[in-house]
């Protein structure tokens, strides 16, 4: 008995020091996407307002893209609860428990919820092959032609995925495109600059330097009305406007550590997190890209799990109303 009292007392204690040394080694934020895509970017932006609330903490970015981010964050939910392996994913942790029916994680209760990061709107882009410049030809020309073209996306149950499917299913398209799954939108954006694919969603934080620079030609906005405050991207229609009802759809992203990982430790970066949520030169760049850094309640890690809660139950809906499963 005094034995295991000692045992629990030591491991107690040891937690204690580990809490207060936080961090005395590389913090690693796994992205469940290809480096140089939107997550990526949101991830890299993070780590670097992150260090500094860090005690100048070294945090590095590591990449593990597949299955629509599901590999990367199954490697965290099971990575040691110790606040050096964090996961920053997007809408993906609320939609893809419901477009995996069989999942190898929970995302309610695997992960210490740290708090949300942005808002980002997407755009509908077409390869500049495309002959029609704008949503009403492109429309046209998806009605004509859908069973022929291919729709990129950045694998089963990411953003981009998501958006094309709640897209072509409220169209109510005879034939559906082709999809083609890439490891994340940067690879995928390259094939579409190359017109190697036709379609693709995705988040304004990759889309807007490829639609500047004329590489790509977009079409129309996902959120419900237009982004009328953005310099480039508010002449663009919202889907809702060019008579999808209902349409809307905002990517956003969050910070998790595995289950399990001492409060003291998600108390450290959840302050870290919301002092650099407010660093002007984060928030500069993250508007460059269309993002809007997150100002809610969802900053704490009760008020960004209730919120993804209820986004699983509405995504849910929309994802068994479009009727088409990852697995
Ligand atoms: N934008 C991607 C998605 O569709 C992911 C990425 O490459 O960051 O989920």
């Amino acid at each position: 008995m005094k034995q295991i009292l000692a045992l629990t007392l030591t491991a107690a204690l040891s937690a204690g020091a580990m809490a207060q040394d936080f961090p005395s080694k590389p913090i690693s934020i796994v992205v469940p996407f290809a480096a140089g895509g939107p997550t990526d970017l949101v991830a890299r932006q993070l780590a670097e307002a992150m260090r500094k609330p860090l005690g100048g903490a070294n945090i590095v970015v590591e990449n593990a893209a597949g299955a629509g981010g599901t590999i990367g964050a199954t490697k965290v939910a099971r990575a040691k609860p110790d606040g050096y392996t964090l996961l920053v994913w997007h809408i993906g942790m609320a939609a893809t428990t419901s477009l995996y029916r069989k999942q190898s994680f929970k995302p309610l209760e695997d992960f210490e919820y740290l708090g949300a990061i942005n808002d980002v709107p997407m755009t509908l882009l077409g390869s500049n092959k495309l002959n029609a410049n704008t949503y009403r030809d492109f429309e046209a020309y998806i009605r004509a032609n859908g069973g022929k073209l291919n729709l990129a996306h950045a694998g089963l149950g990411s953003a981009s995925h998501l958006c094309g499917l709640m897209w072509q299913s409220a169209m109510k398209l005879d034939k559906s495109m082709t999809t083609i799954p890439y490891g994340g939108t940067a690879p995928a954006m390259n094939d579409l600059i190359g017109g190697q694919v036709d379609v693709m969603c995705d988040q304004t934080t990759n889309t807007t330097s490829q639609i500047e620079a004329g590489r790509v030609k977009a079409f129309a906005v996902t959120t419900a009305k237009p982004l009328s405050n953005h310099k480039l991207l508010k002449d663009y229609p919202s889907l809702q406007e060019m008579g999808l009802k209902d349409f809307s759809l905002t990517i956003w992203h969050g910070l998790y550590a595995p289950k399990g990982t001492p409060a003291d430790v998600t108390k450290k970066l959840n302050d870290a997190l919301k002092v650099a949520l407010k660093d002007p030169e984060f928030i500069k760049k993250q508007e460059a890209l269309g993002a809007i850094v997150v100002t809610d309640n969802r900053l704490t890690p009760a008020g960004h799990k209730a919120f993804v809660a209820d986004q699983i139950s509405k995504l849910k809906t929309a994802i068994e109303a479009a009727g088409q499963f990852a697995d």
